[in-house]
């Protein structure tokens, strides 16, 4: 008996840094540093630097975690800001409620939601989160009560950044809004003398113009507009040429 190893779910080292209780935490563990932000950050592919939350350790502190989160990205569906949208009433107050929370009105260009995206979260009473295994195969938990799992929902925002994007991972713990991971995505840089519609990526609502100045509107030069150029101009502009580019 002595010579079985400890499953994995009776462990009660941190899952971030391994260190047994007694010890806490070793010095380089984000869960040492009350003032530390992020725990993990990812370069994935196109651009994109994700930033898993200490907000939100909680929820994602193993690889099983964010992998059920990850799984949920691709499924959202996406809601231009600003527009009338059929939200679940719920989603909908809390978007209005953690928006200004953020202060990131003004840059909101886009809602993602699925209705099916929720993570089962054991509704536990660990009080470390850092040490919580009750999700591990094998844990008495896994054989509780249905109602001991709770279902989170995943939304995301977009926001405008200069460079490219940000998007706040959010899960909806029934009481507000977790940040649980951010990723900034660069490589799509507002594009210059383009409208506000072309700049938040509200193609479809550009009528081709930008304001300038009081009387005059000028062309509105994002690219999404380039089968609009009149055949004429179209055939000067060299195959792949940005029409932003030439001034
Ligand atoms: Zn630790
Ligand atoms: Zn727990
Ligand atoms: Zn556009
Ligand atoms: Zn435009």
């Amino acid at each position: 008996m002595t010579t079985q190893p400890t499953p994995a779910w009776a462990e009660t080292g941190c899952l971030l840094c391994g260190a047994p209780p007694a010890v806490g935490h070793h010095a380089d563990c984000p869960g040492a540093d009350p003032d530390a932000v992020d725990y993990l950050t990812e370069h994935l592919p196109g651009a994109v630097t994700r930033s898993w939350t200490m907000a939100g350790v909680r929820y994602t502190a193993t690889e099983a975690r964010r992998a059920a989160i990850t799984a949920l990205m691709p499924t959202m569906q996406w809601h231009q800001a600003g527009r009338t949208v059929s939200l679940p009433f719920s989603v909908g107050l809390l978007i209005k409620e953690i928006v200004p929370k953020l202060g990131v009105q003004r840059w909101l260009a886009a809602v993602g939601f699925h209705p099916l995206a929720t993570v089962a979260v054991p509704d536990c009473g660990c009080t470390d989160p850092l040490r919580c295994r009750c999700d591990f195969d094998g844990h008495p938990h896994a054989y509780a009560a249905p109602d001991f799992w709770a279902d989170y929902a995943l939304l995301v925002l977009r926001l405008r950044r200069p460079q490219g994007w940000l998007d706040p991972w959010l899960l909806d713990i029934g009481t507000g809004a977790v940040v649980i991971a951010e990723d900034d995505i660069g490589n799509d840089p507002i594009p210059t003398n383009a409208s506000i519609d072309c700049q938040m990526g509200w193609c479809d609502l550009c009528d081709g113009t930008r304001p300038a100045g009081e009387a005059a509107r000028q062309r509105c030069t994002h690219s999404c507009h380039t089968a609009d150029i009149p055949t004429d101009v179209q055939t000067a502009v060299q195959p792949g040429a940005e029409v932003g580019d030439e001034h």
